[in-house]
């Protein structure tokens, strides 16, 4: 017994030191799952019970938990096994799948690649996916941009997310997993199955990561479109970024978010600029070139802070009259901070390849793979 005991943890520790290159993301927590069955899609897979206890399970096996307090209640095919306070299914094959189908009112149904851990708390199972990186990288691009048919696109997106992720890898340090499967870190909504091609973008770009000229992991910020022109980090956000640099861009101009027009009654607008003066304002700014700025040209305001109170899609953009209207012509969707996905896109319709886009937008970049230590 006690040998075999021994056996159980070293068979655990091996599974921990193959898959060094694992993350472990939080998944289904908004659905507040209470009950669930768990089966085996490929690969051999194992159960194992509070560290201790392993058991072997098949194809067929359908294996149900529940949440009962702070522990899980463990079925195999209809029989109790035990309760436990951790539950593990593990597998030592990398392309290891299974499907969580959550019961009761949040039924869904979902597939997972490698390995999960399951918890309980207060009547909630805590779901974590031990993934490997790659794997969950792949995830994510067919949860964010499932139908791209472009390899370079997906190469460049596949390096752009590895790099979020490894650069964000403490962001819920304080709770036992490292990224969480939605928009706050990335969305995740479990194993690539539908284009392949994003699993040969992940693999044929191993575990490159992109790296400032310190060898620090880049913050790699993307935005829909920047108008014809990105901006410098510290022009949105205080802190002034060597790789986010101002970069003319010509590729985005005949994209979907190249252009919006807003127009703006004159006497709203006047009241805005009253209220945020503090005091009456006689003219309303008007400006006709196109040049990017981060404050009204007459006025200490930012156009962060207009866009944000108008909702508009950039701060790239003029302001003319037109009789009692102001009319808004503005240039680009979104922040405006490193890459300008539409530029990019129309870069790989263009045959440019993954690392002349991403440094293109990025400035003074170094691509490698990123070297994992054993933990
Ligand atoms: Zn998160
Ligand atoms: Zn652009």
């Amino acid at each position: 017994m006690f040998k075999k005991y021994i056996l159980s943890l070293l068979f655990i520790f091996c599974i921990q030191f193959l898959y060094a290159k694992n993350i472990q993301v939080s998944i289904l927590a908004e659905l507040n799952p209470v009950q669930l069955n768990l089966s085996i899609l490929s690969g051999d897979y194992y159960i194992s019970l509070d560290d201790e206890k392993i058991i072997k399970i098949d194809f067929n096996d359908k294996i149900e938990l529940s949440a009962l307090g702070s522990k899980v209640s463990v079925e195999k095919n209809g029989q109790f096994i035990a309760l436990a306070e951790m539950v593990q299914l593990i597998s030592s094959d990398s392309l290891s799948s299974f499907k969580i189908a959550l019961l009761r009112s949040n039924a869904k149904t979902s597939i997972y690649p490698n390995n999960l851990f399951i918890k309980s708390s207060n009547g909630t199972l805590k779901l974590i996916n031990a993934v490997g990186i790659n794997q969950y990288v792949a995830g994510v691009i067919e949860s964010e941009i499932g139908n791209v048919k472009n390899l370079e696109l997906l190469k460049v997106q596949a390096v752009i997310s590895r790099t979020y992720v490894l650069k964000n890898i403490d962001k819920h340090k304080a709770e036992d997993f490292q990224i969480c499967d939605k928009v706050h870190c990335q969305v995740y909504h479990g194993k690539c199955r539908f284009n392949l091609l994003i699993n040969q973008a992940v693999d044929s770009t191993g575990y490159i990561t992109i790296f400032d000229d310190q060898n620090e992991i880049i913050d790699a910020v993307f935005h829909a479109n920047c108008g014809g022109q990105t901006i410098n980090s510290e022009d949105l956000w205080s802190k002034s970024k060597s790789y986010l640099r101002a970069v003319n861009d010509t590729f985005c101009s005949a994209g979907k978010q190249a252009v919006w027009v807003k127009e703006i009654p004159r006497s709203e607008w006047m009241q805005y600029l009253s209220k945020k003066a503090g005091l009456k304002i006689p003219e309303p700014c008007v400006y006709a070139d196109f040049m990017r700025r981060t404050q009204l040209p007459c006025f200490p305001l930012s156009l962060k802070e207009i866009r944000t109170d108008w909702k508009l899609r950039s701060t790239y953009f003029t302001i003319t009259e037109k009789g009692d209207q102001l009319i808004l012509n503005g240039r680009g969707f979104g922040h405006g901070v490193g890459m300008c996905q539409e530029g990019a896109i129309n870069m790989a319709n263009k045959g440019f390849k993954y690392e002349d886009i991403i440094k293109f937008y990025y400035t003074n970049i170094h691509l490698f793979p990123f070297q994992f230590t054993a933990e």
